[in-house]
């Protein structure tokens, strides 16, 4: 079945959604992973510092009050896009409140934390038209999500997740009525039967598949161009669990029968609306791969020397260091991969 990070139903997943780039991108501000047994420890989409402050959102007099304190900022966002700063040190284009455009106000949490450390500073998202800002462009998730800093990276995060979901559900799935935004962004409430909403998430399951011998099982995707590979990925259907979901991918796309399916890590995926979930799980590497004729345009075994080389060359090309799929592979190979994509 489809699913995976480059949304376009694939089997496999893209990291970078466009083009091709050389030159030496970082994989993130650490160079990403190394090998080894423990989780992954750098997820560009998954650093968010702020607590959400959960028990707020039904607390108008502390929202107002949030709202009308100067030190508060608002991350405008419309169809995916913000303002940032781009350069040597990209940041977004925060706005104090009183210059934030109308639109719907969604509240994003406080820089606070629980042994009383933080500023204090509250921020929120509003949906409206991007306003004009000198210095500042206007930037999507793919184009900025890996370059932020970690607070900034979390609150783009959250508010092109809520943004998405709030555009795409006005109206109630029960009865067709017009829904309207409560608890300060996270809830759509229908006053026609009282019914409560909750933003979706499409969970998808993205496999490090390795063998006997230590190599890496990559594939492409039908519709990608010919140098583009990735680890396999698919959306999880309703009833299996997530270790199910990998063992099914990995079978329909390529043939073959897993083991010891492990959990990895996981990031938010809000192109538009999935939550990437990272295992790897052992195959057999003498057996016959057969990739699914839709779903996968073909798939072999790497070692990190054939890899090296491939990518060195630019035969293959590999995802960018937003999605978890290249942090997957780093975790494999060992440290950042030779002309990776920027971002
Ligand atoms: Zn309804």
């Amino acid at each position: 079945m489809a699913g995976s990070e480059n949304g376009t139903g694939t089997g496999v997943a893209d990291g970078t959604g466009t083009g091709v780039a050389d030159g030496g991108g970082q994989a993130g501000k650490d160079g990403g992973n190394r090998a080894g047994g423990g989780p992954l420890e750098w997820l560009a989409l998954a650093r968010g510092t702020l607590d959400r402050a959960s028990d707020r959102r039904t607390d108008d007099a502390f929202l107002d009050a949030a709202w009308n304190d100067p030190r508060s900022r608002v991350l405008v966002v419309r169809d995916g896009q913000v303002n940032a700063v781009l350069g040597a040190d990209p940041a977004l284009v925060l706005l104090p409140t009183g210059e934030a455009p109308p639109g719907d106000r969604y509240f994003l949490g406080v820089d606070a934390d629980a042994a009383g450390g933080g500023d204090g500073t509250a921020y929120f998202a509003v949906a409206a038209p991007l306003p004009s800002v000198e210095g500042a462009e206007p930037v999507g998730l793919r184009r900025v999500g890996a370059l932020l800093p970690d607070r900034d990276s979390g609150l783009m995060t959250h508010a092109v997740s809520l943004e998405h979901w709030h555009a795409t559900h006005g109206h109630c799935p029960r009865c067709g009525g017009e829904t309207e935004i409560r608890q300060a962004g996270h809830v759509r409430h229908c006053p026609n039967d009282g019914s409560d909403h909750f933003p979706r998430l499409d969970p998808a399951v993205i496999m490090l598949v390795t063998d006997q011998d230590d190599r890496l099982l990559l594939a492409r995707g039908p519709q990608w161009p010919a140098d583009r590979r990735s680890v396999l990925a698919g959306f999880v259907e309703p009833g299996e669990s997530l270790e199910q979901a990998v063992a099914r991918e990995v079978r329909e796309e390529v043939g073959l029968t897993v083991r010891d399916v492990r959990y990895l890590g996981s990031q938010p995926w809000p192109l538009p609306q999935s939550l990437m979930v990272g295992f790897s799980a052992v195959a057999d590497g003498s057996e016959p791969l057969v990739p699914d004729p839709v779903e996968i345009r073909d798939a072999a075994w790497f070692t990190r020397d054939e890899l090296t080389e491939a990518m060195a060359s630019g035969r293959i090309v590999a995802p960018g260091p937003l999605s978890i799929a290249a942090q997957l592979i780093m975790r494999w190979y060992g440290g950042p991969l030779p002309k990776m994509p920027p971002f």
